[in-house]
């Protein structure tokens, strides 16, 4: 794979120029469901996400670190306890919200950029939330998460490019790419 545009600026702008043709994606998505079952596009996503996320490296970037909210559960709790080597009390009260996160979330890490970033790395890696260890998620039910999706292509080069790489797939003729 040639290398991969990794620039957060230029891929904002990017992904915002391209944000029609990613539209026209999603819909393109919804009509084709019969000829292309959800366990098919979810198998075709993931084919076409390895070689990408596999082609960037995180530890360059790292800005889903510095700027998305980090949802947790009880679990991610406990193994964030275990990796600070601290009560499960103390990494509730010095680094979990739980009084702001969304109603059907149990909590959040209390600070962006996240307070366990050093430098570009993850300094409790092993013992990461949950929600860190699988974003970006594409699947499953990539069709039913792609608005979702969508609001993140400016913000995540991996993202941006599963959605070109899919975009010229299904909307390559529509777009003449
Ligand atoms: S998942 Fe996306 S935003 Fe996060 S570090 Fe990797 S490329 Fe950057
Ligand atoms: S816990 Fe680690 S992987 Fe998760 S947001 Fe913080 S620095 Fe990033």
């Amino acid at each position: 794979m040639s290398t991969l545009e990794t620039d957060l600026e230029r891929i904002a702008a990017l992904a915002t120029a391209r944000q029609d043709e990613f539209e026209v994606l999603r819909y393109t998505l919804e009509l084709l469901e019969d000829e292309l079952p959800d366990p098919a596009l979810d198998a075709l996503v993931e084919t076409v996400a390895a070689p990408i996320i596999a082609a960037i490296d995180c530890t360059q970037c790292a800005h889903c670190c510095r700027t998305l909210d980090v949802y947790l559960t009880p679990a991610d709790a406990a193994r964030l306890a275990e990796g600070l080597g601290l009560p499960v009390e103390d990494v509730i009260a010095r680094h979990i919200d739980r009084d702001t996160a969304a109603v059907e979330e149990w909590g959040k890490l209390n600070c962006r950029p996240c307070a366990f970033l050093d430098g570009q790395l993850c300094r409790v890696y092993a013992h990461r939330p949950e929600s860190c260890r699988i974003y970006p998620a594409f699947t499953p039910d990539f069709r039913w998460t792609l608005a979702d999706t969508l609001a993140g292509a400016g913000a995540c080069p991996i993202i941006y490019h599963v959605l070109d790489a899919l975009s010229r797939r299904f909307n390559g003729d529509l777009f003449g790419v």
